[in-house]
């Protein structure tokens, strides 16, 4: 049986949120295709670790499309190394790659004009891209209003009993997208807030007596800190 959860007030956390850190300026990339590769290469990494790899790629001069889709697997593999799961990652690089190559001409601008309902299914039937990644490059590059949801969005939900601990990725993003205007900026700085609210206070060992949300009246559940999400 379902329990109901209460909604999160969205409005006072992300007032709270942006109060504290102010605007974070996201996807840290340069280009479209940049934030493409680093939307893949940071499944299961830090972001130092997908810089470095990025900083690799592009010493390489091998950060656009046709060096990424022509170089061989172990190249690939050797330039991305330190972003780690290197032959993983490189196989998946190289599996979104093909889509661009294969289906849009090597023209990724044409991929990301594609709507919303078209693109991330199509991005989530690439080999290695699930639901955050895909999401992350609809968002971040192709600049439409989908929400990321990740680990630090579901432990920071979980732990206000705003969500259960077995929402799936689908209805944790609609908490959001249900209740927020489809507005790509907002939902870009939304996620980005979240991330450095989980980097910062709602870490593995939360720190509520200095954390923005605590401050604004937002109490966590005492027994939801003691479980993990
Ligand atoms: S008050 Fe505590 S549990 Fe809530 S977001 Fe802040 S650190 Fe996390």
């Amino acid at each position: 049986m379902k329990h109901s959860v209460p909604s999160p007030p969205l409005e006072a956390v992300y007032r709270a949120l942006l109060g504290e850190f102010g605007p974070q300026h996201w996807w840290p990339g340069r280009t479209r295709l940049e934030i493409c590769v680093g939307a893949i290469l940071t499944q299961n990494t830090a972001w130092t670790n997908v810089e470095r790899a990025i900083r690799s790629l592009r010493h390489a001069r091998a950060l656009n499309l046709e060096t990424l889709h022509a170089a061989p697997l172990a190249q690939l593999a050797e330039w991305i190394r330190p972003a780690g799961c290197f032959n993983v990652k490189a196989r998946r690089l190289r599996a979104f790659t093909a889509l661009v190559a294969d289906r849009f001409g090597g023209e990724l601008d044409k991929l990301l004009a594609l709507p919303a309902a078209e693109l991330r299914p199509m991005l989530l039937a690439v080999h290695g891209i699930g639901p955050e990644t895909a999401d992350n490059i609809v968002l971040y590059a192709a600049q439409q209003p989908v929400f990321v949801v990740d680990a630090y969005a579901r432990r920071f939900l979980h732990r206000h009993g705003w969500m259960g601990l077995r929402a799936t990725y689908n209805e944790v993003a609609e908490l959001f997208t249900a209740r927020l205007p489809p507005d790509a900026q907002l939902f870009n700085e939304y996620h980005a807030l979240i991330v450095a609210l989980g980097k910062t206070y709602c870490r593995p060992r939360p720190l509520c007596d200095k954390c923005p949300l605590a401050a604004a009246g937002m109490k966590p559940e005492q027994r939801n800190l003691k479980r993990e999400t």
